[in-house]
């Protein structure tokens, strides 16, 4: 984690130096009106995670304990004011032709829940298990996951194989057909926003200002500053669950 973070600021302390005629603000009016003509958003959310292989590897059921308790707890939690606003938002510009994409590290699934429809997961899934020796892919909901791992393969015909977590770890390689789609949508937005603590963990902390340095308007919705903020047209210190629903709220100009 650390030696990420450092090579994150090592990194972004080159563009610094590159980008200092930005002079970031608060003006949401100017936000609005900037929103108001946007086509195609893309919404950057999540954090980063921190379990390893090799850790799996060693220790597959306490591993597995940690992410059983991840997901009784995000089974049991709810969207929040902001995840919903997201997803009302990104329903409400389809209905006139304009995009909204939710490129997250979340894997949580609270934006799904909320509605969110187009959503990139960088990171995994904590609903999903990945056969180690088959590969294959599953989309699991039980809660709990299963009383012991004593026994329990993946149910591919002919494979009794160790199920993992199918969620990106420390040191992993992200899933190369995701990241083909967030180049995608992080070349083709004409607006983007960084929610939350996006900016800290490399490679996603790079999605904001690589959208930045083609000289379209980003967004950072936190509660405090980070490395890339001197980077980004806009920072809206808060809580997310206050400022993205005002920031995202249907505009004079949205007919429909
Ligand atoms: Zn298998």
């Amino acid at each position: 984690m650390n030696q990420l973070m450092l090579r994150t600021a090592a990194h972004c302390g080159r563009w610094t130096a590159v980008n200092q005629t930005i002079r970031t603000n608060s003006d949401m009016a100017e936000f609005r009106e900037i929103f108001s003509k946007a086509r195609h958003i893309a919404v950057i959310t999540g954090a980063g995670d921190l379990a390893t292989p090799e850790c799996f590897s060693r220790h597959p059921s306490r591993v597995w304990e940690f992410y059983h308790y991840r997901r009784e707890l995000s089974l049991n939690a709810q969207p929040s004011p902001a995840h919903r606003a997201i997803a009302e938002c990104e329903a409400r510009l389809s209905r006139q032709g304009r995009s909204l994409v939710v490129i997250t590290q979340n894997i949580d699934e609270l934006h799904q829940r909320a509605g969110s429809r187009h959503v990139l997961e960088v990171h995994g899934n904590l609903f999903q298990t990945r056969c180690l020796s088959c590969k294959d892919v599953e989309i699991n909901h039980k809660s709990p996951i299963c009383p012991s791992l004593e026994g329990k393969g993946c149910d591919e015909k002919g494979c009794d194989g160790l199920l993992r977590p199918h969620v990106i770890w420390f040191g992993e390689t992200l899933d190369s057909q995701i990241l083909t789609k967030v180049e995608k949508e992080l070349e083709t937005c004409d607006l983007c926003l960084v929610v939350g603590t996006s900016s800290v963990v490399y490679p996603a902390a790079m999605f904001g200002p690589q959208v930045a340095s083609r000289g379209v308007p980003v967004a950072e919705f936190n509660t405090k500053m980070t490395v890339n903020t001197p980077r980004f047209k806009f920072h809206f210190p808060g809580r997310c669950a206050v400022t993205l629903p005002a920031a995202l709220a249907r505009h004079e100009s949205e007919i429909i």
